[in-house]
């Protein structure tokens, strides 16, 4: 645990009372965090690699903070419609076959690929990881327990949750129920109202799903990513908790229902704060998984851009204010970054954390993790007359909240790693080809000043420990 002096206290925006709330634990050091987890029908695009460096942010800077996180993450690998709607296409499937694959062959790829991308931005894999179809009797018992409590009824094609029974219903994101209520038109054989959801599908008749189970209400198959939360949140977390997070669009459906869930079945409102990261708008359109045409990491590198330059495009906006994208903007990242991690190698080795910097990075990330301004920090002191020793000793502690690692790596183990050797392989590439040994000779010499070799490999000009 790192002990922090005088730091400022952790205060977070709840989107359940509106409020900017200082943090604490309800039960010990121990945070306990749920995140909603992807879809696996697709890749994820960088709009939903947003969110999830946003709770990666959130992560580091409780860790810096000396709390032990339990971190869960569910992946949906069953029953998401291709409408908010409970209509359309079952995306899973839909998904499947456009691949001519089984289901659950998509799902373990596009669950792989999701983790490849983590890795790729230095995102911590959570704790926990829990899968949909794994967790399907805990879903059926929770079913069960909102039917004991009068909560559901069956329509002809499976069984909903009745939200008008609960009086809290829709109060994360405001609803207007009484509005939805002068406007609902009752559809015989249907749900009985706007805001109900299905909890179990029956699978349609004559028709034998590749995802399908049996049940106490007949064969079919859990509908839809909110029950699975609060079946699995409560397995792992308990009933109450202490940070539930999502992207934006979870707020008036997804996290509504979870909580409409729960409150129904156990009592509480699931969790202490709800954290809600703001959408990356390509072009002012959302990015959509399900339209098909969209940006992934992937499209990044096709382009040489690093996926570190996409972690630091992220820290330059607050994860509450929705942010543009543009190959512009992430270009001018990238000379920013590869800046940075240039100065920190030319620095040398690290000497003593500068207090001063350090507390002021926290007081920004403190406060409802505001990275843009703790950025604009880094950068004053890089430009600062301080002690290179020094800042390169701050920017080592602090990258514990950045995550940008590797001039952390660089000075931590002694060793140049990839991307601060990259600036000085670059320039030494040119020299090999044009064989002027001269100016390469000159590059040798001010890498070994810094303690560093240039040893020539198969891949190209590396830079290591001298
Ligand atoms: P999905 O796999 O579609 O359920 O989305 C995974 C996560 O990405 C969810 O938390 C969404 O709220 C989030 N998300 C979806 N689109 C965007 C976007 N354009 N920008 C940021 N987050 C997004
Ligand atoms: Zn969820």
């Amino acid at each position: 645990m790192i002990t922090v002096m005088n730091q400022a206290p952790l205060k977070l925006f709840d989107t359940y009372t509106r409020e900017i709330r200082e943090f604490k634990p309800l039960e010990g050091n121990q945070v306990r965090v749920y995140c909603c987890g992807p879809t696996v029908y697709n890749y994820a695009h960088i709009g939903n690699l947003r969110t999830y460096l946003f709770e990666d942010q959130l992560r580091r800077v409780l860790e810096y903070n000396g709390y032990d996180v339990e971190h869960v993450m569910n992946i949906t690998d069953v029953g998401h419609l291709t409408s908010d709607a409970d209509t359309g296409e079952d995306k899973m499937e839909l998904g499947a076959k456009r691949m001519g694959k089984s289901a659950w062959e998509i799902a373990d790829e596009y669950t792989e690929a999701f983790k490849a991308d983590l890795a790729a931005l230095n995102i911590k894999m959570p704790s926990i990881w829990c899968k949909a179809t794994d967790h399907i009797p805990e879903q059926i018992q929770f079913i069960e327990e909102l039917e004991a409590k009068g909560f559901t009824y069956a329509t002809n094609d499976g069984i909903y949750f009745d939200s008008q029974k609960l009086d809290s219903y829709g109060h994360l994101a405001r609803l207007d129920i009484e509005g939805l209520r002068a406007g609902a038109r009752v559809e015989p054989g249907a749900r009985r109202f706007v805001t109900d959801f299905a909890l179990w599908k029956f699978s349609p008749e004559g028709e034998t799903r590749q995802m399908e189970w049996e049940s106490p209400w007949g064969v079919g198959f859990p509908w839809l990513a909110y029950r699975e939360c609060s079946a699995m949140s409560a397995k792992y977390l308990g009933d109450y908790f202490d940070i539930h997070c999502g992207g934006e669009d979870h707020i008036p459906i997804h996290h509504t229902n979870e909580i409409a869930q729960t409150e129904a079945a156990r009592g509480t409102r699931l969790a202490n704060f709800w954290m809600h990261g703001y959408f990356l708008q390509l072009d002012s359109a959302k990015m959509s998984k399900s339209t098909g045409e969209f940006l992934r990491l992937a499209s990044l590198s096709e382009r040489h851009i690093d996926p570190m330059v996409y972690r630091y495009f992220c820290l330059t906006a607050h994860y509450r204010t929705q942010m543009s994208f543009s190959w512009e903007s992430l270009e001018a990242n990238a000379t920013a970054l590869n800046r940075l991690y240039k100065t920190a190698f030319e620095w040398g080795k690290p000497g003593e954390v500068i207090e001063s910097v350090k507390q002021a990075v926290l007081s920004e990330v403190n406060e409802d993790l505001n990275f843009p301004k703790a950025l604009a920090q880094i950068w004053d002191m890089v430009r600062s007359d301080a002690d290179p020793a020094d800042k390169k000793a701050t920017l080592l502690e602090l990258d514990a909240m950045f995550g940008l690692e590797d001039w952390g790596l660089a000075a931590s183990r002694g060793v140049c790693t990839r991307r601060c050797d990259e600036p000085w392989s670059r320039r030494a590439r040119p020299r090999a080809k044009t064989k002027d040994y001269e100016a390469a000779d000159r590059l040798r010499d001010e890498v070994l000043a810094l303690g560093f070799v240039i040893e020539d490999t198969r891949e190209g000009p590396k830079v290591v420990p001298a």
